[in-house]
């Protein structure tokens, strides 16, 4: 029988090595997941445990694996990462179900839904069985026909990591058939669950994203260092600053974002907005439409700073500009977690957030940041921030320690190893 690792190749799937952080997990913060992981790693010896998605940049999902897989193997256990052969057709219509798996109204046509379908089957035909066993961790709705050609014997586990607590009814009828042939799904909140999912063929388990403390883009930075990084890019040091760093979607509301930065300028007309979000992930065409509605909207101002180019926007970058605003905010109308709510509010900012999804979550209004639900909101909140240092500084340190208890990666390993025991028949 042909290896795994040949017909790979012969598929063309990218074997993603992240180059993050291996060592450091045993940091004080870290030690109460340690004896759990090590135990549960054990109990796995001898299982691979692949992680399949559709990009290995650019997203939410991405970024846990960028850390998961590292994180991992620190355990011991045997990993890998395998992202689809890339398709634009095949992206086209991803992106579509995306959003309407999130409310969107509008159904795929027959021959979207074939291109989707027909992508996933030809990638995932040579993944043919060569008697292994796995548990495989299959990421999104890119990747969800692919149930159809995993081993039987695996253990097959779907993660959804977008809001479906209201999905489109017909992109929802159509998906769910796949959805209940996995062993178990997870998603990130209780919400999401669809009030029509049948729980009792198929177990639920929520598995809410975490971040790596490890990456260089969480380390903690003095505001002040940050603000001499972000003053190469343009933004005075000297002038109230506020930022959102989020993909160009309309979901993340970045038009709201620039009304409220103007509203607020009317009051404190030195402030500066910086919108960052790199052009990267490869399933991502709308985000240049909407980097050009955006453009428009900002009309010239120059204290409206457009941070796009992927080649500038690595690490460091992201994490100065987490650090160095006064307030960040993440103005969404629809989220489905928010990892750069909880890696600002690891950093101890004091996060200005849309009261939705995830975001609703991770932030305790008034406690640990603060939720707006439109644009006068928005700029009131922050506005109120900027001016008070105080507020700011009991927020920020409010929420690195809710970040600390719940939204750490070595919590996200956990919750994703118990599914894998559970199903190896191999559990407590
Ligand atoms: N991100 C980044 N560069 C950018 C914008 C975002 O590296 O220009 C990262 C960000 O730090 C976060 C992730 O991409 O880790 C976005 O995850 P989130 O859950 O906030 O949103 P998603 O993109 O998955 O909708």
């Amino acid at each position: 029988m042909a290896s795994m690792r040949e017909t790979l190749a012969m598929g063309e799937w990218q074997r993603v090595e992240p180059s993050a952080v291996t060592s450091g997990y045993d940091a004080p913060y870290l030690q109460r997941y340690q004896l759990e992981l090590r135990r549960m790693a054990a109990q796995l010896r001898g299982v691979e445990v692949v992680h399949v998605n559709s990009t290995g940049v650019g997203g939410g999902v991405a970024e846990i694996l960028t850390s998961m897989i590292p994180l991992s193997r620190w355990y011991g256990l045997d990993t890998r990462w395998l992202v689809i052969p890339p398709d634009n057709a095949y992206f086209g219509v991803t992106r579509r179900v995306h959003d309407l798996l999130q409310g969107d109204e509008g159904e795929l046509s027959e021959h979207e839904w074939q291109t989707y379908l027909a992508h996933v089957r030809a990638s995932g035909a040579p993944l043919v069985d060569d008697g292994r066993p796995r548990v495989w961790f299959v990421h999104d709705h890119q990747l969800l026909p692919l149930i159809e050609q995993l081993p039987r014997d695996d253990v097959k586990v779907w993660i959804s990591h977008v809001d479906t607590s209201r999905p489109n009814p017909a992109i929802f009828q159509r998906l769910q058939p796949f959805m209940q042939q996995y062993d178990q799904i997870s998603f990130s909140l209780p919400q999401y669950v669809p009030s029509s999912f049948d729980r009792a063929r198929t177990p639920v388990s929520i598995c809410p994203p975490a971040i790596d403390p490890l990456r260089h883009k969480n380390q903690p930075m003095l505001e002040n260092e940050a603000l001499a990084y972000t003053a190469q890019y343009g933004i005075d040091p000297e002038r109230p600053f506020i930022a959102q760093i989020s993909r160009f979607d309309p979901w993340k509301d970045p038009i709201g974002v620039i009304d409220a930065y103007r509203l607020i300028k009317e009051r404190l007309p030195g402030l500066q907005l910086a919108l960052v979000g790199a052009l990267a992930a490869a399933d991502d065409a709308k985000a240049v439409e909407t980097l050009e509605v955006v453009r428009h909207h900002a009309n010239g101002d120059t204290d409206i700073h457009i941070y796009w180019d992927p080649l500038q926007i690595d690490e460091a970058f992201v994490r100065a500009f987490q650090a160095a605003p006064q307030v960040v905010i993440q103005k969404s109308t629809r989220e489905g977690f928010g990892l750069t709510v909880t890696e600002a509010m690891w950093k101890g900012k004091a996060v200005v957030g849309g009261n939705v999804g995830g975001i609703a979550v991770q932030i305790r209004d008034g406690i640990t940041g603060f939720l707006v639900d439109d644009v006068e909101q928005c700029a009131r909140r922050t506005l109120e921030l900027l001016i008070d240092p105080e507020l700011r500084q009991t927020l920020g340190t409010a929420a690195r320690a809710s970040v600390e208890e719940h939204g750490l990666l070595p919590r996200l390993l956990r919750d994703y190893l118990t599914l894998a025991i559970r199903h190896r028949g191999i559990g407590d």
